[in-house]
């Protein structure tokens, strides 16, 4: 874990954010700064986000500016519990299910809004993205504003979402102000995303580590599945999370079966999901890495983007990427790997 209070290093120019922790006076300087426009970035359960006051314009549109984020992309709006939640949004009777079973925790329901919310934050659209984040700290920042949080990914636009504040410090330091420390990611990729329309069966826009059956289970009604990525040239997206190529590092990358070996170059990196049995060694071999000792699901979810980021900045001229064997969770890690891989 990164040291507390410490200044980040920045991408470029001279403003640096500075850490914070969730003590009571890091917390009541945090809330001033959300409450005056500013933004904070902050940690989640699933990744970083990069949060403002969802209910000013100003301070949604300063996401856009830092992140280079297009407009047509709307935001997940956090907030507290499902009480919060009814300020911005209609619940219908499957949106109270589904907030009482999995919040706090890693799951975006998307309902019709209310008048309330600032175009900016739904580009636009009848429909707000709400979560209620896990995360103590998060919580913590969430009951001291007392103000929903509109919260991105805390990453430049398309680039590999972060999950420590480190990663936050090194792309966007010298944009921000303050990056709220809360340590590691539990769960590393983003939440699980469902849409709700009346009178139409509950539809997962991007999956995540709350599953489709999980959701069905807790629905009593079936649910349609996360269709396959969209082209990136598609421009009314419905949840731009969708886009076919997000989530990328610079360094061109492949994906190979889960079980196989890639044809790869001494200038190369393979990762695989677990520790390979057999070295790839001998002259010409790649350098070689794995997401997780024993190839568990939830840890290679965890440390997925921080190898990911790593390896970008080394020299490598590709990266060969494993696909995770099925699971559910698998089928979400490689629903991002996939996008990490996709050229346009
Ligand atoms: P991120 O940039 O990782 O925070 O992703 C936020 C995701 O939530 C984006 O892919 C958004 O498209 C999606 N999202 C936010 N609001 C809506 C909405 N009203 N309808 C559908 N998807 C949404
Ligand atoms: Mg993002």
């Amino acid at each position: 874990m990164p040291d507390r209070n410490h200044q980040a290093t920045p991408a470029s120019g001279n403003r640096v954010a500075s850490f914070c922790t969730d003590s009571p006076a890091d917390l009541a300087k945090l809330a001033e700064t959300l409450r005056s426009g500013g933004l904070v970035a902050i940690p989640t359960e699933t990744v970083y986000g990069l949060a403002a006051n969802a209910l000013d314009e100003a301070a949604c549109r300063r996401i856009f500016d830092v992140k280079g984020r297009p407009l047509l992309d709307p935001l997940i709006v956090h907030v507290p519990d499902h009480a919060a939640g009814e300020r911005l949004a209609r619940f219908d009777a499957r949106a109270v299910r589904l907030a009482e079973a999995f919040w706090p925790g890693p799951l975006t329901i998307v309902l019709p809004k209310r008048g309330i919310v600032p175009a900016i934050v739904t580009a636009g659209r009848a429909t707000v993205a709400l979560r209620s984040p896990a995360h103590p700290a998060a919580r913590r920042l969430l009951a001291a504003v007392g103000i929903p949080l509109a919260a991105p990914s805390a990453n430049p636009f398309g680039y590999i979402s972060p999950t420590t504040a480190q990663h936050v410090a090194e792309s966007l330091g010298d944009r921000i102000p303050f990056i709220l420390d809360g340590g590691p990611c539990a769960i590393g990729i983003e939440s699980t995303i469902v849409a709700l329309a009346p009178g139409r069966p509950a539809r997962i826009l991007r999956p995540g580590s709350i599953s489709c059956g999980e959701l069905a289970e807790a629905l009593g009604e079936p649910v349609d599945e996360a269709p396959a990525p969209s082209s990136a040239q598609e421009a009314d997206v419905e949840a731009p999370g969708m886009l076919a190529r997000h989530y990328s590092p610079a360094t061109p990358a492949a994906l190979f079966d889960h079980g196989t070996v890639p044809d790869a170059r001494a200038d190369e990196a393979v990762v695989f999901q677990r520790r390979p049995e057999k070295a790839m060694d001998g002259p010409g071999a790649p350098t070689v890495f794995w997401f997780s000792e024993s190839g568990d699901a939830a840890e290679v979810a965890r440390n997925l983007y921080a190898l990911l980021r790593g390896l970008d900045e080394r020299a490598f001229t590709r990266i060969h990427i494993e696909r995770a064997p099925p699971s559910p969770l698998g089928n979400s890690i490689n629903d991002r790997l996939r996008r990490a891989a996709t050229a346009d």
